[in-house]
């Protein structure tokens, strides 16, 4: 048994992981009895009736996060189970199982905890500090599971200093070479396991590369391309791909993936994609496809605003530089931006564009990254992909 100590929470923190959501505010707690940064715990409302066991982190503004409703024993079976599920689902969906996320945090009903698989290693994010203790045994899963060659613990992101975490990285297993392949639908990709953005690759536009593949011909502009994803994916539907972005050491992964798959129609610019889609419109540029996929803008609450008006000048200038009929794919990873404000954003920018937009489809991240409907906070990643009409 792993669990330990009681939390008491007031009326609207019960009501919320009653509806199925996980997270419990720290406004929102009564009494801590008995439960150490990090500890596992029963929670109860203020009548005694049990809600859940849940992770507490004694320094986060999310002070609780469900691990499951009523009155259960959190134990290493426990977790097993967990990642059965997480793994049947993929099974069902017919994720790639050696190239995919295989536990999605909150999607995957343990909060906290992220594990990607790539080929024969894995990279392990721990979040908050219950996952940081349960590291041994979250390790000893993985290795029975997966038998990685290596796997890399890479607690190194920076929402780790809410939980009051050192930021780490840590190598269990055969030492890491800096660059790996593996095959992402047909291509070798290279990815930065240690250095690179996320875990390394952008697991969560998989699906979206492949659909984009799906779309693409003729000219096509490749915005915010980090290691080419897109542009990889793409280039055997298209006369020639403009690939932008403002890292050169992204824009250097990108160029070697082309290498490594022969691809010779693709031009890399390192550029801000902002002043480039401005210097094109102003040159009468046209393209026949154009994939915006920039960071996400909006970092907290406080930014929406400045965010969305980056989204709209961003998606008004492709719709401008867009020949009629073209395609459009504009993506946002802001948890901030829900897919109703993005979509409006988008109808704003066509208005002022004087377009039509015509939607194909309406997507998100790969399903590796399941969304909870209950925890709007799971689906991130929106994705549109629209036809140009005039
Ligand atoms: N499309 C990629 C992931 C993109 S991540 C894929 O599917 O794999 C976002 C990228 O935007 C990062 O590589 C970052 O370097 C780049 N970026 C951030 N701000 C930028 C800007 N103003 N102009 C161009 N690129 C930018």
């Amino acid at each position: 048994m792993l669990e330990n100590g009681e939390v008491v929470v007031r009326k609207p923190g019960a009501e919320r992981v009653r509806r199925g959501h996980l997270w419990i505010y720290r406004s929102d707690i009564k009494d801590v009895r008995d439960v150490g940064p990090g500890g596992i715990c029963r929670v109860r409302d203020e009548r005694g009736v049990s809600v859940g066991m849940a992770f507490y982190s004694s320094k986060s503004q999310i002070a609780l996060r469900l691990l499951v409703r009523g009155d259960s024993r959190i134990d290493e079976k426990f977790f097993q189970d967990r990642f059965d599920r997480a793994d049947r689902f993929r099974e069902r969906l017919g994720v790639d199982p050696f190239l995919s996320r295989r536990i999605f945090s909150e999607g995957d009903l343990l909060p906290g905890l992220i594990v990607d698989r790539y080929s024969e290693r894995l990279v392990v994010q721990s979040l908050i500090q219950s996952t940081d203790r349960l590291q041994p045994l979250f390790s000893s899963i993985v290795s029975d599971r997966y038998h990685p060659r290596s796997i890399l613990f890479r607690n190194d992101s920076r929402v780790r200093e809410l939980e009051g975490l050192p930021l780490e990285q840590r190598v269990e297993g055969e030492a890491l070479p800096q660059i790996i392949t593996v095959n992402e639908d047909g291509k070798e990709i290279a990815v930065e396991l240690t250095g690179g953005q996320k875990t390394g690759s952008y697991l969560d536009q998989r699906e979206n590369h492949r659909a984009a593949r799906k779309y693409a011909s003729g000219k096509t502009l490749d915005a915010f391309c980090y290691a080419g994803g897109f542009s990889v994916q793409v280039s055997e539907k298209c006369d020639r791909v403009e690939a932008v972005d403002i890292s050169g050491p992204a824009l250097e992964l990108a160029k070697a993936n082309a290498e490594r798959n022969n691809l010779r129609n693709i031009d890399f610019v390192e550029a801000n994609a902002f002043d480039f889609l401005r210097q094109r419109f102003n040159e009468n540029a046209r393209y026949d496809t154009i994939i915006l996929d920039p960071p996400a803008f909006a970092k907290n609450r406080d930014s929406l605003e400045g965010a969305l008006r980056g989204y709209k000048e961003i998606n008004n200038r492709a719709m401008r530089l867009l020949r009629s009929g073209g395609i459009l794919i504009t993506c946002s990873c802001s948890h901030h931006v829900p897919e109703s404000l993005f979509a409006e954003m988008l109808a704003d920018a066509a208005k002022d564009a004087g377009c039509w937009l015509r939607v194909i489809e309406r997507r998100m991240q790969s399903s590796d990254h399941p969304v909870l409907m209950a925890v709007p906070e799971t689906h991130y990643l929106k994705c549109f992909i629209l036809e140009i009409g005039s």
